[in-house]
């Protein structure tokens, strides 16, 4: 049991339209006063990675005011994460909206500090270059991790635009070149849509990633689907990386490269409830752009996956205790 100073604001006691939003109404500290916390939320607010529609960068606002739907017991287990792990708001990561290099060292510099204090990070972001720098505060830590990647792209591009290597299309092939990604545990689920050509695809050939089409998700479904991710990341330290594109856009417009004939919302919280038990060293939610649903749906699935993957990490550290 976590002491009351990390718990939740009931909706029973204060209306849940009301007071200041934090992710899922924790409590908001400040990194350096975060000593005793187990999982820390934070927002990303930066989309300088977009390639197409922004928008991410007003992503976590959004995400915290949509949580305050979120209460704090799971239906199915339960359990609450409250109870098990000391989780709190970490408020939002510093960034610089004009300057990609910069950005990306500012937020590798800030998950270093939270990764100090060994804090297990679950992101929301920004968009998907987000996860890069996070990957690199990461792997000094831990080396190479492997990932379960749930996206409609792979994100295994070269380069956009003649030459630039830091773009939303582009962030694990730098993990996989950076060594902080150990290729052979790296899983990717709900790819589809058009490409360029076959360049993606071909990297993730080359190195062994782990492809699953939305095609073959259809085939196998989510109980063979997980059953292979889990084979894949084994039981050494993975991350979670969920883009809100892997979602059809009828459960996710808002967003800036929406993919037709996707995921529902049901079999994403049934495969992330898959994911219990394994090594999880962070996490993120990326690519909710508010811009294209002021309605908050895109939001509501955003932070609802991050509940789910916030119990499953909350059961490992109290299994951990
Ligand atoms: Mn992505
Ligand atoms: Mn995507």
């Amino acid at each position: 049991m976590t002491d009351k100073q990390f718990d939740v604001v009931s909706g029973m006691d204060v209306p849940r339209f009301a007071g200041i939003a934090t992710f899922m109404r924790l409590p908001q500290i400040p990194v350096d006063q975060a000593d005793d916390v187990d999982i820390g939320l934070i927002g990303i607010p930066w989309d300088g990675g977009t390639t197409n529609r922004p928008g991410p960068r007003h992503g976590p606002r959004q995400m915290r005011d949509q949580s305050s739907m979120i209460r704090r017991v799971h239906h199915l287990t339960g359990k609450s994460p409250f109870d098990e792990a000391r989780v709190a708001d970490l408020g939002d990561c510093p960034v610089n909206p004009i300057d990609v290099m910069d950005a990306l060292a500012r937020i590798e510099a800030h998950y270093s500090r939270i990764l100090d204090k060994n804090i297990v990070p679950l992101s929301a972001g920004g968009d998907h270059l987000c996860s890069l720098p996070v990957l690199r505060a990461l792997a000094q830590k831990h080396g190479p991790m492997g990932m379960v990647h749930f996206d409609a792209h792979s994100d295994l591009w070269d380069n956009y635009f003649g030459g630039f290597k830091f773009t939303h299309g582009t962030p694990f092939a730098r993990a996989i070149e950076e060594g902080l990604l150990d290729p052979n545990r790296v899983v990717q689920i709900g790819l589809r849509g058009s490409v360029y050509d076959m360049e993606d695809r071909d990297f993730g050939k080359r190195h062994n990633v782990r492809m699953i089409n939305i095609e073959e998700f259809d085939e196998l479904g989510v109980e063979q689907t997980m059953a292979i991710a889990r084979q894949i990341v084994g039981e050494d330290k993975t991350y979670i990386s969920f883009d809100i594109d892997c979602l059809d856009p009828a459960f996710a417009p808002g967003t800036g490269t929406p993919e037709i004939g996707g995921l529902t919302n049901r079999e994403a919280l049934k495969m992330i409830r898959k994911l219990h038990g394994l090594n999880i060293v962070g996490a993120d939610v990326v690519e909710v752009s508010p811009p294209f649903d002021p309605s908050g749906y895109t939001a509501l699935n955003g932070v609802t996956m991050m509940f789910e993957l916030l119990c499953v990490m909350a059961d490992n550290i109290d299994a951990g205790r």
